[in-house]
């Protein structure tokens, strides 16, 4: 496989697909910047090479129409000044030809939203999955994302996937596109590199203890990861609302708190599987109950499993934290995917940085933590221990279908697979 580090791009085009899915105000400004810097160590390497550079990107889900509010337009002079280089723009990322054959070495073109156009995911639109003609349209939809990633590759020489956030999704310019390029001729960004190699740390590389610890708000959407992780680790900590759902399935009170029905049998297998593993299944035994769903609740310390009517565990209680930390500290090998509680509100913010506390401590000392996922990074930023854990991973989804043990479509067209 070829390597970025080792490769020139002197005299040469790279089309570089990255995440530049930042979040927005509403008057356009990037409020998380996290993503754009990420992907600067390619893009920066591809310049100071003397190569041209063609940035390829989705914001958003525009569903494949023009939307304003996703256009990248709007970022391209925030990537200019941290790219150090001026940023001409493609107001149509299908109809970049001109703009891509005119570039000299050294110069920077950003295409606008990839996600206008539904070939880029390469799903039908405006049928359902039952219609009859679901078949036909998908595989019609198939053939034109071919044809979609067989014009963005015209552009280039060179093909650089540095976009681990949609790593684990096969759509034209993160998979298809690969097959109009030679081995030699596309590779892994920087930031790729880095998050396949942190995924390999905790797979191939692991050090006892290995606390995982899974939280947010459901279970169901993470049961693949759950059930996967049950073979690796020594300590599981499930938290955040999926503490309710594994609380009523043993027969408790929840009160109004988040909690999946239809996923109570799925509790009690987890259980069930944790018990015969010999994993160390930690779950919330108190919270912090809220008697609304806001910051300025009021609150009361209850067992996560007698929760008053009309209130709802919104975090974990003082003896919760206190086990996951135990759980924690002594790890060697940490993974945190998920929030335990709605740390999005500052007075429900207790469980997580118990959580991020003890990661850090257990870092100091030596063990490898990797956090990712959207909403644990986001707590590790706003505790202000990002640069306290080993790896801040930039992929959610990506990341947890790599811990899976899956191949990431991303990663697999780079190589060949
Ligand atoms: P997820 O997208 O499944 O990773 O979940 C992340 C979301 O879970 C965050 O927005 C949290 O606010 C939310 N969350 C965490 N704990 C709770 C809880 N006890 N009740 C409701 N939502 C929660």
């Amino acid at each position: 496989m070829q390597n970025i580090d080792n490769f020139n791009f002197a005299g040469k085009k790279a089309i570089v697909r990255v995440d530049f899915n930042v979040p927005l105000d509403e008057n356009g400004k990037i409020t998380d910047d996290t993503r754009i810097r990420g992907a600067l160590p390619t893009l920066k390497k591809i310049l100071a090479d003397g190569g041209a550079l063609i940035i390829m990107s989705h914001m958003g889900k525009p569903k494949g129409k023009v939307n304003p509010k996703m256009s990248l337009g709007q970022i391209a002079d925030a990537v200019a000044e941290k790219l150090g280089a001026p940023v001409q723009f493609a107001p149509d990322c299908a109809k970049a030809a001109d703009a891509a054959a005119a570039l000299k070495p050294g110069e920077v073109l950003l295409l606008e939203n990839l996600r206008f156009y539904p070939e880029e995911e390469g799903k039908p639109v405006g049928i359902e999955k039952t219609d009859p003609a679901y078949d036909e349209a998908k595989k019609e939809m198939k053939a034109r994302q071919k044809e979609f990633a067989k014009t963005l590759a015209s552009y280039a020489d060179v093909y650089v996937n540095d976009a681990f956030g949609t790593a684990h999704r096969k759509h034209a310019s993160t998979a298809v596109i690969a097959d109009y390029f030679d081995a030699d001729s596309k590779m892994l960004g920087y930031l790729m590199e880095k998050e396949v190699k942190a995924v390999d740390n905790i797979l191939s590389n692991i050090k006892r203890p290995f606390t995982a610890i899974m939280g947010g708000s459901k279970v169901s959407t993470k049961i693949g990861i759950i059930e996967n992780l049950m073979d690796k680790v020594d300590n599981l900590i499930l938290c955040g609302g999926m503490t309710y759902t594994f609380a009523k399935a043993q027969g408790g009170n929840v009160g109004k708190s988040i909690c999946e029905e239809d996923k109570l049998q799925l509790a009690l297998d987890i259980i069930a599987k944790a018990k015969a593993k010999g994993v160390n299944l930690v779950l919330g035994t108190d919270c912090v109950a809220a008697d609304d769903f806001s910051n300025d609740a009021h609150t009361q310390i209850v067992p996560a499993n007698n929760i008053p009517d009309g209130w709802e565990g919104l975090d974990a209680g003082p003896e919760t934290r206190k086990a996951f930390a135990d759980a924690i500290r002594g790890a060697k090998t940490i993974l945190w995917n998920g929030p335990a509680g709605v740390f999005e509100f500052d007075n429900f913010t207790a469980g997580s940085r118990a959580i991020a506390d003890a990661i850090v401590e257990a870092t100091a000392n030596g063990a490898f933590s990797l956090v990712g996922g959207g909403d644990s990074v986001a707590c590790v930023n706003k505790f202000g221990v990002a640069d306290k854990v080993s790896y801040v991973s930039t992929g959610g989804g990506a990341l947890l279908e790599a811990i899976e043990g899956k191949v990431l479509p991303g990663v697999a067209a780079i190589k060949g697979e």
